[in-house]
Protein backbone atom coordinates (compact mmCIF):
# COMPACT_ATOMS: atom_id res chain seq x y z
CA UNK A 1 0.00 0.00 0.00
CA UNK A 2 1.78 3.50 -0.96
CA UNK A 3 1.37 5.80 1.55
CA UNK A 4 0.78 9.70 1.21
CA UNK A 5 3.11 12.45 1.97
CA UNK A 6 0.16 13.87 4.57
CA UNK A 7 1.98 16.95 4.86
CA UNK A 8 0.21 17.39 1.40
CA UNK A 9 -3.06 16.88 3.44
CA UNK A 10 -2.20 19.99 5.62
CA UNK A 11 -3.12 22.56 2.79
CA UNK A 12 -6.49 24.02 2.80
CA UNK A 13 -8.95 24.10 0.19
CA UNK A 14 -7.45 24.82 -3.07
CA UNK A 15 -4.81 26.71 -4.91
CA UNK A 16 -5.80 30.46 -4.68
CA UNK A 17 -5.94 31.20 -8.55
CA UNK A 18 -7.82 27.64 -9.49
CA UNK A 19 -10.59 28.85 -6.44
CA UNK A 20 -10.99 32.38 -8.51
CA UNK A 21 -10.76 30.81 -12.08
CA UNK A 22 -14.01 28.35 -10.73
CA UNK A 23 -15.56 31.41 -9.76
CA UNK A 24 -15.01 33.64 -13.13
CA UNK A 25 -15.98 29.91 -15.15
CA UNK A 26 -19.44 29.52 -12.87
CA UNK A 27 -19.82 33.27 -13.66
CA UNK A 28 -19.12 33.16 -17.40
CA UNK A 29 -21.23 30.13 -17.54
CA UNK A 30 -24.19 31.97 -15.95
CA UNK A 31 -23.69 35.70 -17.70
CA UNK A 32 -22.58 34.71 -20.91
CA UNK A 33 -22.87 38.41 -22.56
CA UNK A 34 -20.32 40.09 -19.38
CA UNK A 35 -17.30 41.39 -20.82
CA UNK A 36 -15.10 40.42 -17.96
CA UNK A 37 -11.67 42.28 -17.45
CA UNK A 38 -9.10 40.24 -15.37
CA UNK A 39 -6.50 42.50 -13.46
CA UNK A 40 -6.33 39.29 -11.31
CA UNK A 41 -3.29 36.76 -11.76
CA UNK A 42 -0.34 38.44 -12.20
CA UNK A 43 -0.05 37.68 -15.51
CA UNK A 44 1.56 39.91 -18.60
CA UNK A 45 -0.13 40.87 -21.57
CA UNK A 46 2.61 42.50 -23.90
CA UNK A 47 4.85 40.30 -26.19
CA UNK A 48 8.20 39.22 -25.40
CA UNK A 49 10.52 42.41 -26.93
CA UNK A 50 11.54 41.72 -30.42
CA UNK A 51 15.39 41.88 -29.67
CA UNK A 52 14.26 38.16 -27.34
CA UNK A 53 12.56 36.98 -30.28
CA UNK A 54 15.15 37.31 -32.56
CA UNK A 55 17.83 35.99 -29.87
CA UNK A 56 15.63 32.56 -29.24
CA UNK A 57 15.03 32.64 -33.53
CA UNK A 58 18.90 32.36 -33.60
CA UNK A 59 19.13 29.79 -30.66
CA UNK A 60 16.90 27.69 -32.40
CA UNK A 61 18.57 27.81 -35.84
CA UNK A 62 21.97 26.94 -34.26
CA UNK A 63 20.46 23.71 -32.53
CA UNK A 64 18.94 22.87 -36.16
CA UNK A 65 22.85 22.95 -37.33
CA UNK A 66 25.55 20.55 -36.90
CA UNK A 67 28.39 22.73 -36.06
CA UNK A 68 26.56 24.48 -33.43
CA UNK A 69 24.17 22.09 -31.91
CA UNK A 70 24.05 21.72 -28.57
CA UNK A 71 23.02 19.44 -26.22
CA UNK A 72 22.47 19.40 -22.03
CA UNK A 73 23.97 22.25 -21.06
CA UNK A 74 25.54 23.75 -17.62
CA UNK A 75 22.74 22.69 -14.90
CA UNK A 76 23.53 26.26 -13.56
CA UNK A 77 23.29 28.60 -17.24
CA UNK A 78 25.65 29.23 -19.89
CA UNK A 79 28.29 31.72 -19.28
CA UNK A 80 27.12 33.95 -21.44
CA UNK A 81 24.20 34.75 -19.37
CA UNK A 82 25.80 34.92 -16.01
CA UNK A 83 28.62 37.25 -17.60
CA UNK A 84 25.39 39.90 -18.77
CA UNK A 85 23.25 39.15 -15.63
CA UNK A 86 26.33 40.00 -13.36
CA UNK A 87 27.25 43.24 -15.60
CA UNK A 88 24.31 44.48 -16.37
CA UNK A 89 21.76 43.93 -13.18
CA UNK A 90 24.60 43.97 -10.29
CA UNK A 91 28.00 45.60 -10.82
CA UNK A 92 25.95 49.40 -11.92
CA UNK A 93 24.62 48.58 -8.31
CA UNK A 94 27.85 47.92 -6.84
CA UNK A 95 27.22 44.43 -5.84
CA UNK A 96 30.17 41.93 -6.89
CA UNK A 97 29.25 38.36 -8.22
CA UNK A 98 31.31 35.56 -9.00
CA UNK A 99 30.17 33.31 -11.98
CA UNK A 100 29.70 30.80 -9.68
CA UNK A 101 26.88 32.01 -7.43
CA UNK A 102 24.57 32.90 -10.01
CA UNK A 103 22.32 29.77 -10.92
CA UNK A 104 19.71 29.93 -14.06
CA UNK A 105 16.41 28.15 -13.81
CA UNK A 106 13.22 28.33 -14.93
CA UNK A 107 11.83 30.27 -12.64
CA UNK A 108 11.85 31.97 -9.46
CA UNK A 109 8.70 29.80 -8.62
CA UNK A 110 10.08 26.57 -8.39
CA UNK A 111 13.45 28.18 -6.94
CA UNK A 112 11.53 29.78 -3.94
CA UNK A 113 10.19 26.70 -3.86
CA UNK A 114 12.63 24.25 -4.14
CA UNK A 115 15.50 26.30 -1.51
CA UNK A 116 13.79 25.05 1.59
CA UNK A 117 14.59 21.61 0.47
CA UNK A 118 18.53 22.34 1.49
CA UNK A 119 17.15 23.59 5.49
CA UNK A 120 16.15 21.11 8.29
CA UNK A 121 12.90 20.25 9.13
CA UNK A 122 12.99 21.80 12.65
CA UNK A 123 13.83 25.02 10.92
CA UNK A 124 11.75 28.17 12.47
CA UNK A 125 10.15 30.01 9.45
CA UNK A 126 9.24 33.33 9.07
CA UNK A 127 6.91 35.19 6.23
CA UNK A 128 5.12 38.05 6.07
CA UNK A 129 1.55 37.99 6.30
CA UNK A 130 -0.01 38.56 3.40
CA UNK A 131 2.35 36.74 1.72
CA UNK A 132 3.03 35.15 -1.84
CA UNK A 133 1.84 31.57 -1.26
CA UNK A 134 4.64 29.51 -2.35
CA UNK A 135 7.14 30.07 0.28
CA UNK A 136 4.25 28.35 3.14
CA UNK A 137 2.81 25.89 0.72
CA UNK A 138 6.08 24.64 -0.20
CA UNK A 139 7.29 25.07 3.31
CA UNK A 140 4.09 22.61 4.18
CA UNK A 141 4.66 20.22 1.54
CA UNK A 142 8.96 19.32 3.28
CA UNK A 143 6.81 19.36 7.18
CA UNK A 144 8.27 22.23 8.18
CA UNK A 145 5.06 24.28 8.94
CA UNK A 146 2.78 22.49 11.63
CA UNK A 147 -0.72 21.59 11.15
CA UNK A 148 -3.17 24.58 9.53
CA UNK A 149 -5.00 26.36 12.42
CA UNK A 150 -8.79 26.95 10.26
CA UNK A 151 -9.92 29.38 13.02
CA UNK A 152 -6.56 31.55 12.34
CA UNK A 153 -6.08 30.82 9.21
CA UNK A 154 -2.27 29.65 10.01
CA UNK A 155 0.11 27.03 10.60
CA UNK A 156 0.92 26.14 13.79
CA UNK A 157 5.25 26.96 13.67
CA UNK A 158 4.99 30.04 11.22
CA UNK A 159 6.25 32.76 12.21
CA UNK A 160 4.25 35.51 10.51
CA UNK A 161 4.88 39.00 10.47
CA UNK A 162 1.96 41.13 9.97
CA UNK A 163 1.99 43.57 7.80
CA UNK A 164 -1.27 46.29 8.25
CA UNK A 165 -2.14 49.83 7.31
CA UNK A 166 -0.93 51.01 11.16
CA UNK A 167 2.67 49.65 9.87
CA UNK A 168 2.36 50.63 6.53
CA UNK A 169 2.79 47.36 4.83
CA UNK A 170 6.26 47.05 6.19
CA UNK A 171 6.90 44.01 8.37
CA UNK A 172 8.49 44.25 12.07
CA UNK A 173 11.31 42.12 13.14
CA UNK A 174 10.04 38.86 14.42
CA UNK A 175 9.87 38.85 18.36
CA UNK A 176 11.15 35.21 18.76
CA UNK A 177 14.33 33.38 16.88
CA UNK A 178 13.38 32.45 13.77
CA UNK A 179 15.81 30.79 10.97
CA UNK A 180 14.48 31.18 7.46
CA UNK A 181 13.05 34.61 6.33
CA UNK A 182 11.29 34.60 3.16
CA UNK A 183 11.12 38.43 2.33
CA UNK A 184 9.34 40.12 -1.29
CA UNK A 185 10.60 44.30 -2.36
CA UNK A 186 8.61 44.97 -4.39
CA UNK A 187 5.94 42.69 -2.04
CA UNK A 188 3.33 41.05 -3.86
CA UNK A 189 0.79 41.32 -2.89
CA UNK A 190 0.79 44.59 -1.43
CA UNK A 191 3.53 46.27 -4.17
CA UNK A 192 5.21 48.34 -1.17
CA UNK A 193 9.37 48.48 -1.04
CA UNK A 194 11.76 48.95 2.06
CA UNK A 195 14.39 51.56 1.88
CA UNK A 196 17.78 50.83 2.35
CA UNK A 197 18.22 51.52 6.26
CA UNK A 198 15.05 48.85 6.88
CA UNK A 199 16.36 46.54 4.82
CA UNK A 200 19.60 47.14 6.58
CA UNK A 201 17.31 45.73 10.42
CA UNK A 202 16.91 42.92 8.17
CA UNK A 203 20.41 41.78 7.07
CA UNK A 204 21.75 42.82 11.13
CA UNK A 205 19.05 40.20 12.64
CA UNK A 206 19.75 37.69 10.16
CA UNK A 207 23.79 38.04 11.21
CA UNK A 208 23.12 38.15 15.37
CA UNK A 209 20.72 35.62 14.78
CA UNK A 210 22.50 32.92 11.85
CA UNK A 211 19.49 33.10 10.01
CA UNK A 212 19.22 32.79 6.52
CA UNK A 213 17.12 35.83 4.42
CA UNK A 214 15.40 34.37 1.30
CA UNK A 215 14.86 37.56 -0.72
CA UNK A 216 12.64 37.70 -3.52
CA UNK A 217 12.90 40.52 -6.01
CA UNK A 218 11.24 39.34 -8.37
CA UNK A 219 9.98 42.47 -9.53
CA UNK A 220 12.84 44.91 -8.86
CA UNK A 221 12.53 46.22 -12.66
CA UNK A 222 9.50 47.68 -11.68
CA UNK A 223 11.35 50.09 -8.60
CA UNK A 224 11.27 54.14 -10.10
CA UNK A 225 12.03 55.91 -6.80
CA UNK A 226 15.57 56.47 -6.28
CA UNK A 227 17.09 55.08 -2.91
CA UNK A 228 14.85 51.64 -2.87
CA UNK A 229 17.50 48.92 -3.31
CA UNK A 230 17.14 46.32 -6.31
CA UNK A 231 19.30 43.88 -4.44
CA UNK A 232 19.82 43.04 -1.12
CA UNK A 233 23.30 42.40 -1.61
CA UNK A 234 23.39 46.39 -1.86
CA UNK A 235 23.44 45.80 1.69
CA UNK A 236 26.27 45.93 3.90
CA UNK A 237 26.32 42.31 4.77
CA UNK A 238 23.95 41.00 3.08
CA UNK A 239 26.35 38.11 1.34
CA UNK A 240 26.76 36.73 4.51
CA UNK A 241 23.33 35.82 5.33
CA UNK A 242 20.92 36.35 2.40
CA UNK A 243 20.25 34.80 -1.04
CA UNK A 244 18.33 36.71 -3.82
CA UNK A 245 15.75 35.41 -6.33
CA UNK A 246 15.25 36.53 -9.66
CA UNK A 247 13.12 36.56 -12.28
CA UNK A 248 12.81 37.33 -16.40
CA UNK A 249 9.21 36.58 -16.48
CA UNK A 250 7.26 39.93 -15.26
CA UNK A 251 10.54 42.16 -16.54
CA UNK A 252 10.56 40.73 -19.87
CA UNK A 253 7.50 38.66 -20.74
CA UNK A 254 8.92 35.14 -19.48
CA UNK A 255 6.17 34.56 -18.05
CA UNK A 256 5.20 31.48 -20.53
CA UNK A 257 9.11 31.17 -21.79
CA UNK A 258 10.39 30.60 -18.38
CA UNK A 259 13.55 31.82 -17.36
CA UNK A 260 14.64 33.48 -14.21
CA UNK A 261 18.11 33.10 -11.61
CA UNK A 262 19.20 32.95 -7.94
CA UNK A 263 22.00 34.50 -6.22
CA UNK A 264 23.47 32.22 -3.52
CA UNK A 265 27.08 34.08 -2.26
CA UNK A 266 29.72 31.48 -1.15
CA UNK A 267 29.45 33.49 2.40
CA UNK A 268 26.25 32.13 3.10
CA UNK A 269 26.46 29.39 5.60
CA UNK A 270 24.00 27.05 7.12
CA UNK A 271 24.66 24.79 10.36
CA UNK A 272 24.60 20.85 11.14
CA UNK A 273 23.70 19.56 14.61
CA UNK A 274 27.59 19.28 15.81
CA UNK A 275 27.79 23.22 14.55
CA UNK A 276 29.55 22.96 11.60
CA UNK A 277 29.36 24.99 8.60
CA UNK A 278 28.64 24.16 5.02
CA UNK A 279 27.88 26.41 2.03
CA UNK A 280 24.69 26.81 0.71
CA UNK A 281 25.91 27.70 -2.60
CA UNK A 282 27.78 24.36 -2.63
CA UNK A 283 24.46 22.73 -1.69
CA UNK A 284 22.42 24.59 -4.08
CA UNK A 285 24.87 23.46 -6.80
CA UNK A 286 24.47 19.77 -6.09
CA UNK A 287 20.71 20.41 -5.49
CA UNK A 288 20.37 21.61 -9.24
CA UNK A 289 23.55 19.49 -10.43
CA UNK A 290 20.82 16.39 -9.31
CA UNK A 291 17.30 17.28 -9.66
CA UNK A 292 17.83 20.02 -12.80
CA UNK A 293 18.80 20.02 -16.01
CA UNK A 294 19.60 23.29 -17.51
CA UNK A 295 17.16 25.90 -19.32
CA UNK A 296 17.04 25.40 -22.80
CA UNK A 297 19.62 27.39 -24.83
CA UNK A 298 17.41 28.92 -27.13
CA UNK A 299 15.78 30.38 -24.20
CA UNK A 300 18.76 31.66 -22.46
CA UNK A 301 19.65 33.06 -26.17
CA UNK A 302 16.51 35.00 -25.59
CA UNK A 303 17.27 36.33 -22.54
CA UNK A 304 20.70 37.10 -23.10
CA UNK A 305 19.27 39.66 -25.41
CA UNK A 306 17.41 41.44 -22.76
CA UNK A 307 20.71 43.04 -21.79
CA UNK A 308 21.55 43.99 -25.54
CA UNK A 309 20.91 48.14 -26.39
CA UNK A 310 17.67 47.20 -28.15
CA UNK A 311 16.17 45.15 -25.70
CA UNK A 312 16.62 47.49 -23.15
CA UNK A 313 14.84 49.82 -24.73
CA UNK A 314 12.21 47.53 -25.49
CA UNK A 315 12.16 46.11 -21.97
CA UNK A 316 11.98 49.92 -20.40
CA UNK A 317 8.64 50.63 -22.75
CA UNK A 318 7.17 47.45 -21.72
CA UNK A 319 7.90 48.47 -17.86
CA UNK A 320 6.95 51.59 -18.25
CA UNK A 321 3.60 50.66 -20.00
CA UNK A 322 2.52 48.80 -16.62
CA UNK A 323 4.16 51.60 -14.53
CA UNK A 324 1.44 53.89 -16.26
CA UNK A 325 -1.62 51.00 -16.03
CA UNK A 326 0.05 50.96 -11.72
CA UNK A 327 -0.40 54.88 -12.06
CA UNK A 328 -3.93 54.65 -13.67
CA UNK A 329 -5.07 52.14 -10.86
CA UNK A 330 -3.54 53.62 -8.11
CA UNK A 331 -4.82 57.17 -8.89
CA UNK A 332 -8.43 56.27 -10.27
CA UNK A 333 -9.04 54.14 -6.69
CA UNK A 334 -7.90 56.92 -4.83
CA UNK A 335 -9.75 59.64 -6.42
CA UNK A 336 -13.06 56.86 -5.87
CA UNK A 337 -11.76 57.36 -1.80
CA UNK A 338 -10.75 53.81 -1.87
CA UNK A 339 -7.34 53.07 0.33
CA UNK A 340 -4.22 51.69 -1.59
CA UNK A 341 -0.99 50.66 -0.93
CA UNK A 342 1.49 50.02 -3.73
CA UNK A 343 1.56 50.95 -7.51
CA UNK A 344 4.96 53.45 -6.88
CA UNK A 345 7.80 51.16 -7.40
CA UNK A 346 5.32 47.55 -8.13
CA UNK A 347 2.92 46.45 -10.46
CA UNK A 348 0.48 45.74 -7.60
CA UNK A 349 -2.05 47.94 -5.87
CA UNK A 350 -3.30 46.33 -2.84
CA UNK A 351 -6.37 48.09 -1.92
CA UNK A 352 -8.66 48.18 1.00
CA UNK A 353 -12.33 46.76 0.29
CA UNK A 354 -14.98 49.31 1.19
CA UNK A 355 -16.90 49.03 4.51
CA UNK A 356 -14.98 46.20 6.02
CA UNK A 357 -16.51 43.55 3.00
CA UNK A 358 -14.44 40.74 3.29
CA UNK A 359 -12.12 39.84 0.45
CA UNK A 360 -14.08 37.05 -1.59
CA UNK A 361 -17.30 39.36 -0.70
CA UNK A 362 -15.67 42.11 -3.06
CA UNK A 363 -14.36 39.89 -5.30
CA UNK A 364 -17.61 38.72 -6.34
CA UNK A 365 -19.05 42.02 -5.97
CA UNK A 366 -16.20 43.61 -8.56
CA UNK A 367 -16.97 40.24 -11.14
CA UNK A 368 -20.91 40.63 -10.88
CA UNK A 369 -21.34 44.57 -10.99
CA UNK A 370 -17.94 45.72 -12.76
CA UNK A 371 -16.98 42.08 -14.56
CA UNK A 372 -13.45 42.65 -13.03
CA UNK A 373 -11.85 39.76 -11.38
CA UNK A 374 -8.79 40.85 -8.86
CA UNK A 375 -7.56 38.84 -6.26
CA UNK A 376 -8.72 38.64 -2.93
CA UNK A 377 -6.44 39.29 -0.11
CA UNK A 378 -7.67 36.50 2.27
CA UNK A 379 -5.82 33.85 -0.37
CA UNK A 380 -2.69 35.67 0.63
CA UNK A 381 -2.87 35.32 4.63
CA UNK A 382 -4.82 35.77 7.38
CA UNK A 383 -3.54 39.49 7.49
CA UNK A 384 -4.88 39.85 3.60
CA UNK A 385 -8.42 39.85 4.90
CA UNK A 386 -10.05 43.02 4.25
CA UNK A 387 -7.48 43.89 1.16
CA UNK A 388 -7.52 43.30 -2.46
CA UNK A 389 -4.99 43.09 -5.11
CA UNK A 390 -5.55 44.60 -8.54
CA UNK A 391 -1.89 43.96 -10.97
CA UNK A 392 -0.99 46.59 -13.69
CA UNK A 393 -0.22 43.80 -16.11
CA UNK A 394 -3.65 44.15 -17.98
CA UNK A 395 -3.61 46.03 -21.29
CA UNK A 396 -4.19 49.98 -21.31
CA UNK A 397 -7.86 49.98 -23.02
CA UNK A 398 -8.53 46.92 -20.39
CA UNK A 399 -7.31 49.29 -17.20
CA UNK A 400 -8.99 52.24 -18.11
CA UNK A 401 -11.91 50.72 -18.55
CA UNK A 402 -12.13 48.44 -15.15
CA UNK A 403 -11.61 52.25 -13.45
CA UNK A 404 -14.11 53.51 -15.41
CA UNK A 405 -16.40 50.86 -14.25
CA UNK A 406 -15.37 50.54 -10.71
CA UNK A 407 -16.19 54.33 -10.17
CA UNK A 408 -18.92 54.13 -11.81
CA UNK A 409 -20.85 50.89 -10.96
CA UNK A 410 -19.62 50.01 -7.80
N1 LIG B 1 7.99 35.44 -6.93
C1 LIG B 1 6.94 36.25 -6.81
C2 LIG B 1 6.84 37.16 -5.65
C3 LIG B 1 5.91 36.22 -7.75
O1 LIG B 1 4.86 37.01 -7.62
C4 LIG B 1 6.01 35.33 -8.85
C5 LIG B 1 4.96 35.23 -9.87
O2 LIG B 1 3.88 35.70 -9.80
C6 LIG B 1 7.11 34.51 -8.93
C7 LIG B 1 8.09 34.59 -7.95
C8 LIG B 1 7.21 33.51 -10.02
O3 LIG B 1 8.10 33.85 -10.99
P1 LIG B 1 8.45 32.87 -12.18
O4 LIG B 1 7.51 33.16 -13.31
O5 LIG B 1 9.88 33.21 -12.50
O6 LIG B 1 8.32 31.47 -11.71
Amino acid sequence: MALVNENYLKLPGSYLFSEIARRVNEFKANNPEADIIRLGIGDVTRPLPTAVVKGMQEGVEEMGRSETFRGYGPEQGYQFLIEKIIENDFTPRGVELSADEVFVSDGAKNDTANFQELFGIENIMAVTDPVYPVYVDSNVMAGRTGKFNIEKGQYETIVYLPCTEENGMKPSLPETHVDMIYLCFPNNPTGMTLSKEELKQWVDYARENRSILLFDAAYEAFIREEGVPHSIFEVEGAREVAVEFRSFSKTAGFTGTRCAYTIVPKEVKVYDSKGEAHSLNQLWLRRQTTKFNGVSYPVQAGAVAVFSDEGKKQIKETIDYYMENARIIREGLQDAGYTVFGGVNAPYIWMKTPNNMDSWQFFDKLMGDAHVVGTPGAGFGANGEGYFRLTAFGTRENTLQAIERIKTRM
